[in-house]
């Protein structure tokens, strides 16, 4: 497993810092975001550190398909599978990434607009 000493989400996986999980998966944990913007805000993290889903997804596909698999399993266990949730992969501090290590936010409980901020 390739993990980062400084990682926020790392320590998160590793235990050190605390967190609301709610689902561990194989190669993910899935803990509720401190900061919710929906009724449900889970974000889905691999065990493994990469910066963002790009560089996952050049490094290790099959990782990417885990995060997106466990993601709907989260929303299925939310009760928010069937009236439709966003998955979202901020990607670069100009699309708002401020944790650099892969998450996907799952989001859901309301309506959702779309354009997003
Ligand atoms: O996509 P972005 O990098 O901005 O998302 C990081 C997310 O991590 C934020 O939504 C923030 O609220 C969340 N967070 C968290 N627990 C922490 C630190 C940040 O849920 N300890």
């Amino acid at each position: 497993m390739s993990q980062q000493a400084d990682c926020l989400f790392c320590k998160i996986v590793r235990g050190e810092v605390p967190a609301e999980i709610v689902r561990e998966g194989e190669r993910t944990v899935a803990f509720r975001d401190i900061n919710p913007q929906a009724p449900t805000h889970v974000l889905v993290i691999p065990r493994d550190h990469h910066e963002n889903v790009a560089e996952a997804a050049a490094q290790d596909s099959g990782l990417v398909d885990a995060v997106v698999r466990d993601a709907h399993e989260v929303a299925v266990q939310e009760g928010i599978a069937d009236s439709g949730y966003r998955l979202v992969f901020n990607t670069g501090s100009g699309a708002g990434q401020t944790v650099f290590h892969l998450h996907g936010h799952v989001l859901g409980g309301r309506g959702l607009e779309w354009p997003p901020g």
